[in-house]
């Protein structure tokens, strides 16, 4: 195979490449990185192409567009790698190009050869080692493909080091006896396409994570959806075991929702939902997990000190919830929620059992009237006395009171147990 051939059928690929990424840029245009490598490879292709048909061509095209073209290339890889890591663009993504530009003002470089090879290829030398530096500063996610594709982009800077060196040395004077047209024409293949494959890995891997993510959360609300809150359970068991021992589950249930629906349409609903979601999550303040088992019902994971830090935590909601009014429209809601409390040892945490008893809590607190928060205290259930419901124009019985006493009290001693 002769280097015009290699040199077309390098460009062939690069092209190819770069209608790939853009097509794929085409689906949603949202990834800008796409659309950065996808330039990348059409300069680099055209660069490729416009060398290979050196004399064919004016040697204006073939020598200061053709490797400008390529730099850049190279600086739209950066750019891409940058935007792949959500970090800005900065302007040295135009370092390559711009070196090749001022080297090529010197009259000695631009009338010799072997300097114009050595040229280029430190400036590309220069483009992958920043691209390497990219990868590597980010590391938690995919650290694996991370060092791969590191691995091979960084040898190909070093093919590009190598042969700027062995022009320099051997004053190389036509493509036919430089140094990238003999022994470094198939390793660099290697390393570029070894380059290319590591990056499709990291995008599938972003991907795949991307998928997950979307299969746990909610997509109304935001927050976990079932599975994704239960897939914490776990996690949480394990944690801060010395100043939280319990595990607690709250079970919220939105009181007579469907009424809500019924009266201000589904849409109302939904974003009585969405505040609903933001508020239940607040009080948490790092202890656990918050997420929407379903329908109008969302539940909470939490490491809690005692039954007390549990209720506190389902009481706040209640009486945030109460007290906001939710605009819909014109339309301004208000609405009360009712929580069942079970809570156990985190170390023996028993997912199923937590669950059916927090249920029997929630049936519990609606049976007692709604807006309120009740748990299970095996095998009694416990309705928690509503302070805000005690208002001195209806004062209390003296049986509501001396019962509501009587539940402070156990809830303090449960508490201190
Ligand atoms: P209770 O106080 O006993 O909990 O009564 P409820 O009306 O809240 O309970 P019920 O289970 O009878 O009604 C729940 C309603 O929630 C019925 C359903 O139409 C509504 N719902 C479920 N998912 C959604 C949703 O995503 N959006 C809206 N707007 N409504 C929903
Ligand atoms: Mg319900
Ligand atoms: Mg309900």
């Amino acid at each position: 195979m002769d280097i015009l051939t290699g040199m077309m059928i390098w460009a062939a690929e690069a092209l190819t490449l770069a209608a790939v990424l853009f097509s794929r840029w085409l689906n949603g245009r949202s990834d800008r990185y796409f659309l950065s490598w996808s330039a990348g490879f059409v300069l680099h292709g055209v660069g490729v192409a416009f060398i290979g048909i050196r004399g064919q061509i004016p040697d204006f095209l073939s020598i200061e567009i053709a490797n400008t073209m390529m730099l850049a290339g190279v600086g739209f890889w950066i750019a891409g790698m940058l935007q792949f890591d959500r970090r800005p663009v900065e302007g040295y993504v135009a370092v390559p190009a711009l070196i090749w530009i001022a080297g090529m003002l010197l009259t000695d470089v631009r009338e010799t050869f072997a300097y114009r090879v050595a040229l280029y290829n430190m400036a590309a030398a220069v483009g992958y080692a920043v691209i390497v530096a990219i990868i590597l500063r980010e590391r938690a996610q995919s650290p694996k493909s991370r060092s791969m594709m590191a691995g091979f982009v960084g040898l190909y800077g070093l093919t590009n080091l190598t042969i700027a060196i062995v022009a320099l040395w051997r004053q190389a004077e036509t493509f036919e006896t430089a140094p990238n047209g003999t022994v470094l024409f198939l390793p660099a293949a290697f390393c570029f396409m070894g380059s290319v494959m590591s990056c499709a890995k990291l995008l599938s891997e972003r991907s795949e994570k991307h998928l997950k993510m979307l299969a746990l959360t909610d997509p109304l609300t935001g927050v976990l959806n079932r599975r994704g809150l239960l897939e914490t359970f776990d996690a949480l068991r394990h944690a801060d075991r010395q100043n939280r021992p319990m595990l607690a589950l709250l079970h919220f249930d939105l009181d007579a929702f469907k009424q809500i629906n019924d009266r201000y349409g589904h849409q109302a609903g939904d974003t009585v939902l969405m505040t609903y979601a933001r508020i239940g999550q607040l009080p948490l303040r790092g202890r656990g997990f918050f997420g929407r088992m379903g329908g109008e019902e969302f539940a909470a994971v939490v490491r809690v000190a005692d039954i007390a830090e549990a209720v506190g935590i389902a009481e706040a909601v209640r009486l945030t919830l109460k007290r906001q009014t939710i605009r819909s429209g014109d339309h301004r809601i208000n609405v009360t929620v009712s929580t069942g409390i079970a809570m156990t040892d985190a170390g023996t945490a028993d997912l199923d059992a937590l669950l059916s008893a927090a249920d029997r809590a929630l049936y519990a607190a609606k049976e007692n009237g709604r807006d309120r928060t009740a748990y299970a205290d095996d095998p009694e259930i416990v309705i928690v006395p509503a302070t805000d419901r005690i208002s001195p124009e209806m004062p209390p019985s003296d049986a509501t009171t001396d019962k509501q006493v009587a539940t402070l009290t156990r809830l303090v001693s449960i508490g201190n147990r």
